[in-house]
């Protein structure tokens, strides 16, 4: 056993059938991945292609929990995404190839400080502070590939208190899961448990201390959480 000089960091997991636990490695996620949503941030769908970013496996929330309201903001956002979990690694894997590599799917929120992305964005500063934020990333229970199958297509929606604020389709993605598995993989070498957030669509918004978050997918158990 290592005699470790402070306390190791613990195994974030999310739960994943049948009766097993998911371990998080890393937090990939895809910005400006939807056609309305790079509008409504007042960007060019034709001239801003997609891109990466990262949060740390210890953003993640669990289903149920409650996210507590972050420091440094006035302006926390929901942005419902797709999140895809990878079973395999990789590096230069042609979408041919990549469905392979999917181990399943669940629903996320990538929560944003939208005020202070504004200003870092402003100022060409990097996103961190902004994105990857402790219990930044909210996520559901996996749901098995061989359940779901390749997903291409399916309705997305959030509510807050049960009011609809966004509304998409996964078919609304301009990378799709095969796109985005082959661009990253051409940038860093894919592992095992590292889990993509593959993008939100239009309808983005503020949500405040009491505020309830319900994400939906089609096909995939709801993601639901409190903001305290
Ligand atoms: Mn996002």
């Amino acid at each position: 056993m290592v005699d470790y000089a402070v306390a190791a960091p613990p195994v974030v997991s999310l739960p994943a059938p049948p009766g097993k636990a998911f371990p998080v490695r890393r937090i990939f996620c895809v910005a400006l991945n939807y056609t309305d949503h790079t509008k409504e941030m007042g960007g060019n769908p034709e001239t801003d292609p997609p891109f990466f970013f990262m949060k740390p496996a210890g953003a993640i929330l669990q289903n149920g929990e409650t996210m507590p309201y972050p420091p440094g903001t006035s302006d926390l956002q929901h942005e419902v995404e797709l999140v895809v979990a990878m079973n395999m690694g990789g590096r230069n894997v042609s979408p041919e190839k990549a469905n392979a590599m999917v181990f399943g799917y669940a629903v996320g929120l990538d929560m944003t400080k939208r005020d202070v992305q504004t200003e870092l964005k402003k100022n060409g500063r990097p996103w961190e502070m902004a994105k990857a934020f402790d219990f930044s990333a909210p996520c559901s229970a996996l749901a098995l590939k061989t359940r779901t199958g390749a997903i291409a297509k399916g309705k997305m929606e959030c509510r807050v208190n049960g009011q609809l604020r966004q509304s998409g389709d996964i078919d609304g993605m301009i990378w799709g899961v095969p796109q985005i598995i082959h661009y990253l993989s051409q940038q860093v070498e894919i592992a095992p448990g590292d889990l993509i957030f593959t993008g939100t669509p239009a309808g983005v918004g503020p949500v405040v201390r009491g505020d309830k978050i319900e994400a939906t997918i089609a096909g995939l158990a709801p993601l639901s959480i409190e903001i305290g």
